[in-house]
């Protein structure tokens, strides 16, 4: 059992800095994320985009804030439990709380804080009749670790960045790579269409436009796939099929927690702490809901500020908390240098 003080559910920019904050009042985070990797939304659907609403930054890339979210949070050594999905929540009667996921990792909590942005991503799936069966015996939505495609005959299917970006990645790893369109334009950007363009040349990916896969064929796993290309049937052998054809965010589980839900959000007392209907249970980001709510990165990062205080105060009754800056306390505390700047800072404020 994982046990840790917050346990914030969901990685994007909200939940990341979530640990900073919780980091500044010694409360040790963890998160748990249904994708393979952090960010949130930027990771997934906009990482080279640039963003220009940042404090600070005029123009910072959707990748770059998350690696320097990840960066900022290091030194507080939070845990992940990334691809799997909060499924369950029990609330002890200590008021502490267990999650489970949906692959059976049990968290034990003081709090927590829902940062799960739109809700979880689920694939695209492929209208395809017993794909289900196929699923992790072959079938894969995410490229988690491309080492399991190494000396492997793989197919690909999609059109957007996601299929361009993993074709070009894995023609380097697999055995053999086709990559299979039901157009013959691509949606990813044009530097990546005309890597593919060079790497089919190349011999290296088989191009298959415009086609479908309508099957699968295996016994136990993926062994092959029925082709529809331009109305004419084939069948591929294949070891893997991996359809890239999008994520699509849904609430799920966590709709189920008893938690008060406007609108596919979550509703939280913005007046004080962003806690919602349940005590010890937060939702902060674009998750919850409150009169004027805006859903931008830097109103995520004010409310799990405002989230880690109310934890804070709640973990330490009677202790009274008073605000530090980090100019003057550094992250990790005092030392006599510090206490001599903040000396000087109280003096001036004086
Ligand atoms: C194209 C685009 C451009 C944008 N541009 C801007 C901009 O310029 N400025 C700006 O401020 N905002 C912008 N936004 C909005 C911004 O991305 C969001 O406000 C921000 O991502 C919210 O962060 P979050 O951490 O609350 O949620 P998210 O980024 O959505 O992250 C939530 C995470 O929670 C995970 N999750 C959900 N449910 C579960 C569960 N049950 N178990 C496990 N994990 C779960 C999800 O997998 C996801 O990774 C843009 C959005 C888009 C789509």
């Amino acid at each position: 059992m994982i046990t840790t003080d917050i346990l914030i559910i969901g990685a994007g920019p909200t939940g990341l800095f979530a640990v900073f904050e919780a980091g500044l009042l010694k409360l040790k985070c963890h998160i748990i994320d249904g994708l393979p990797q952090p960010g949130g939304q930027l990771t997934e659907l906009y990482p080279k985009k640039p963003i220009f609403d940042i404090p600070g930054y005029p123009s910072v890339l959707a990748g770059d804030l998350v690696d320097n979210l990840m960066e900022q949070i290091k030194q507080f050594q939070p845990g992940f439990t990334l691809n799997e999905k909060a499924e369950t929540i029990k609330k002890l009667e200590d008021g502490t709380f267990i999650v489970t996921t949906n692959k059976g990792t049990e968290h034990h909590a003081k709090a927590i804080a829902i940062a799960g942005g739109l809700g979880s991503f689920e694939p695209r799936k492929p209208l395809i009749e017993d794909i289900e069966f196929y699923e992790d015996k072959g079938v894969e939505y995410f490229v988690k670790d491309p080492e399991l495609f190494r000396d492997k005959k793989i197919v690909i299917a999609g059109g957007g960045d996601s299929a361009l970006d993993w074709s070009i990645f894995l023609a380097d790893v697999a055995s053999h790579v086709t990559l299979i369109h039901r157009r013959n334009e691509f949606r990813g950007a044009l530097d990546s269409v005309e890597k593919v363009q060079e790497l089919k040349k190349a011999g290296k990916i088989q191009l298959i436009t415009p086609a479908e896969v309508t099957g699968i064929h295996g016994a136990e796993k993926v062994e092959a796939l029925d082709v529809e290309i331009d109305g004419a049937h084939q069948r591929i052998e294949t070891d893997y099929f991996i359809p890239l054809f999008g994520l699509t965010p849904k609430l799920g589980a966590i709709a189920n927690w008893g938690l008060e839900i406007e609108k596919n959000a979550i509703k939280v007392n913005n007046a004080l702490d962003y806690q919602t209907n349940v005590e010890g249970i937060y939702a902060i980001g674009d998750i919850n809901t409150y009169p004027g709510k805006l859903k931008l990165i830097l109103c995520g990062f004010h409310e799990a500020t405002l989230m880690c205080q109310s934890v804070y105060n709640k973990l330490n009754p009677g202790k009274k908390y008073v605000l530090k800056y980090t100019t003057v306390s550094g992250v990790d505390g005092f030392d006599g240098t510090r206490k001599e700047a903040e000396k000087q800072v109280v003096k001036a404020i004086e």
